[in-house]
């Protein structure tokens, strides 16, 4: 089991596998909302062991549609965690078990800021991979 939890711990899930793949998302939606690395997990692996109702969705304006979950008690970034979707990122950040993968590419580098090096090898697109 891969624990997950939020900053101040009202939030708390587990997954019953690994995340399938890790990327990094360097626009500026993605770091605004502190979740530009990311881990895609299977719905069906989320377990949720306390505090969904605390968990809050922004949507963001057209074009723009990916939609943004949060702690609403610290604000920590949870990515797509309430998706209906089979599959679906969710924020590393919030998970606390160890697990294999490493960063499989970086996403939107045109948009990185000046202040961030990229140091892995990872493959880097302009936008979407
Ligand atoms: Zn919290
Ligand atoms: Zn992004």
């Amino acid at each position: 089991m891969i624990q997950g939890s939020c900053c101040c711990g009202a939030v708390r899930f587990e997954l019953a596998s690994e995340p399938s793949m890790m990327g990094t998302c360097h626009c500026s939606r993605c770091r605004k909302a502190g979740a530009s690395t990311i881990v895609f997990v299977k719905k069906e692996d989320l377990n949720w062991l306390q505090g969904k109702e605390h968990v809050a969705l922004y949507r963001p304006a057209p074009p723009y549609k990916y939609g943004r979950c949060f702690c609403k008690v610290c604000g920590t970034s949870l990515g797509e965690i309430l998706s209906e979707d089979a599959s679906f990122p969710i924020a590393a950040n919030a998970l606390d078990t160890k697990f294999g993968l490493r960063n499989q590419f970086h996403e939107f580098v045109s948009e990185k800021p000046h202040w961030y090096d990229i140091c892995d090898d990872a493959p880097q697109s302009v936008g979407h991979p």
